[in-house]
């Protein structure tokens, strides 16, 4: 076992696998830029190193700078958290050569799914279904029309190195095509250096069903059942919640089982997120594998009970996965709200800054993910969620009553939050039936 590992984020989710290690009585690293100098959260680690400016490029993101804190500190391992270096083949093989262990897959499983276009080919191998699409990359205007009149319109162009939604652009007719996709490739070669992009069919009002997985080095593989993550904005999304609403039992299992599937075929270990469209007839599509831990994980640990951050160290220790599928149980429901430092009544403007009042909700079944805390000062270099509020309750609308009570408890004050719109979303009725799909909350709260 690790005795000591490295931290390559920041923020909550640094905080997230500091707590982890310390219950596994592993010390722990942190770095930090200039920016989150100070910060409270790096004095809960053994040792706290600066790796740089704010900007992410100098920093979090420089992994000669990340390598010297790995041997300044002297780790055997780095938990690359979510975003920043965590989808990065690359660093993961500078890591291995370095004989640190990266906390994820192979480096041979994230080129193998990194990459939405070779993982779409991957998942038909797998017999997985995916979105109808082009048959590989789209290298000219003229194939992209042709394309689009093959499958009828509308089409998405979509980045084949995206994330975060980002090199996404809707196409319902010629015009909107020639512009968006030009307008992907620009973006998506700014954003990853990568301008390649394909073309899928774009499936009206669909549900966003992702599919938690767990796997050993030992060919051991478990699925953790579904989060329903449909309400997004801007294909970012704000809520997630398991189980999943009106989803039939038997579309469940094989929408898991097609995960399963296709984490074997790409030979994946560690923890993983398979993700699908589901559209309004419950036919589910392949839509990316999200190789690494993502920020709604706790979602699925309320209702598991498994620790993911603990199980994805200690799988990258070599150990054994301690359950089988069959061990594994759903109880109850659990709702994530993304509490961001942004302004909903003014178009999600970013507001960071200094938070002056910060009381945080409490009680049974609320569970708080955050690194803020009052007198912190949320800079304004990075994300801009502050905290991940959560509840756990025996049904979905207990869980819906919880978070009302929790959001309402939650006071902050000198930054704006996303509170108000949680607030209104829980309130509503479309999503209190669980009648909403991926466009819902751009349908019901875009400004005239
Ligand atoms: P990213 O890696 O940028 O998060 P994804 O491929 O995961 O991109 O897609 C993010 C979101 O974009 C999905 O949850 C969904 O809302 C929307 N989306 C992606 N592909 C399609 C599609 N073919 N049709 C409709 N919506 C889509």
């Amino acid at each position: 076992m690790f005795q000591r590992i490295l931290v390559a984020n920041r923020g909550e989710i640094a905080l997230r696998v500091i707590r982890a290690c310390r219950d596994l009585g592993i010390e722990v690293v942190a770095v930090f830029s200039e920016a989150d100098r100070g910060a409270p959260y790096l004095e809960l680690a053994d040792q706290a190193i600066c790796i740089g400016p704010a900007n992410s490029a100098e920093s979090y993101l420089k992994i000669p700078r990340i390598m010297s804190a790995a041997e300044v500190g002297n780790v055997q391992a780095i938990h690359p958290g979510f975003g920043f270096l965590s989808e990065n083949a690359h660093f993961a093989e500078v890591c291995r050569a370095c004989k640190i262990e990266f906390i994820g897959p192979s480096e041979d499983a994230m080129r193998r799914l990194g990459n939405k276009n070779e993982a779409r080919k991957l998942a038909v191998k797998a017999g997985v279904p995916v979105v109808p699409g082009s048959e590989g990359l789209i290298t000219s205007e003229s194939q992209a029309l042709g394309v689009a009149h093959d499958m009828g319109y509308p089409v998405l162009v979509k980045a084949a190195a995206g994330g975060g939604g980002r090199g996404m652009r809707v196409a319902r007719d010629d015009a909107s095509l020639k512009t968006g996709l030009v307008a992907a490739q620009q973006e998506a070669e700014a954003a990853f250096k990568d301008g390649s992009v394909y073309i899928e069919k774009y499936i009206e009002r669909p549900r966003h069903i992702e599919i938690q997985l767990l796997g050993d080095k030992h060919g051991n593989f478990v699925h953790l059942f579904e989060r329903d993550c449909s309400l997004q904005r801007r294909h970012q999304k704000l809520v997630e919640e398991s189980a999943a609403t009106n989803l039939p039992a038997e579309v469940r299992q094989r929408i898991c089982d097609a995960a399963v599937r296709l984490a074997k075929e790409a030979g994946y270990y560690n923890a993983g997120t398979c993700e699908f469209l589901l559209d309004k007839d419950n036919n589910f599509y392949f839509i990316e594998v999200n190789a690494r831990i993502q920020v709604e994980h706790p979602v699925t640990e309320l209702v598991t009970g498994v620790d993911l951050i603990r199980q994805q160290i200690l799988i990258a220790a070599g150990e054994k996965l301690p359950f089988k599928q069959k061990d594994l149980h759903h109880r109850g429901h659990a709702i994530e709200c993304r509490i961001n430092a942004e302004d909903p009544a003014n178009n999600f403007r970013a507001t960071p800054g200094l938070i002056t009042r910060w009381q945080a909700p409490g009680g049974l079944g609320v569970r708080l993910d955050t690194h803020a805390c009052q007198g912190y000062r949320v800079p304004p270099n990075y994300d801009s969620m502050v905290a991940k509020l959560l509840v756990h309750q025996p049904t979905r609308l207990e869980a819906i009553a919880c978070m009302k009570r929790a959001l309402r408890e939650f006071v902050i004050e000198g930054i704006k939050t996303t509170i108000p719109i949680h607030l209104d979303i829980m309130s509503h009725p479309a999503f209190i039936s669980g009648n909403v799909d991926t466009t819902f909350i751009e349908r019901t709260w875009s400004r005239p």
